[in-house]
C-alpha cells in the first residue's frame, strides 16, 4: 500500500467558506493523491480543498492596475482656478472729494428761510 500520507476521511484544516475560518475538514474527494474536496466538520459543506488558504484579501485588479497606470500618464488635470486675489488697496477717492449739500431737490442747494 503506497503511503499517501493522506485518505479519505481523514481530517485536514482547510479555510471553509462558509464559516470564513479555518476548521476541520473531512476529505471527501481524492485525486491521485491530492485532495478535491473537503467536507466542513462544522458546517458540514462541501467545497473544493483550498490549501488552508482563503478569507484573504484578493489581489489588486489587474484592471485597476493597468487603468492607475494610464491615470499616471496623463497630465495632472488643471487645478481649479484660485479664486481671484482681491485687489490691491486702492486709493480712497472719496475723502478728496468736496462736501456736498444734502437736499431733498437736487440742484437746489439750501439757501435757508426766504
Ligand atoms: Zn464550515
Amino acid at each position: 500500500m503506497t503511503d499517501l500520507g493522506k485518505r479519505l476521511g481523514d481530517l485536514i484544516d482547510d479555510y471553509c467558506p462558509r464559516c470564513r475560518l479555518l476548521l476541520n475538514h473531512a476529505i471527501a474527494s481524492m485525486v491521485d493523491g491530492q485532495v478535491v474536496k473537503v467536507i466542513c466538520q462544522t458546517c458540514f459543506s462541501e467545497h473544493p480543498y483550498r490549501h488552508g488558504e482563503g478569507g484573504k484579501k484578493k489581489p489588486p485588479n489587474p484592471r485597476a492596475t493597468l487603468f492607475d497606470q494610464v491615470v499616471a500618464k496623463l497630465p495632472s488635470p488643471a487645478a481649479p482656478d484660485p479664486p481671484p486675489a482681491p485687489p490691491a488697496s486702492q486709493p480712497k477717492k472719496r475723502s478728496l472729494n468736496p462736501a456736498r449739500y444734502i437736499s431733498r431737490h437736487k440742484g437746489k442747494p439750501p439757501h435757508g428761510k426766504r
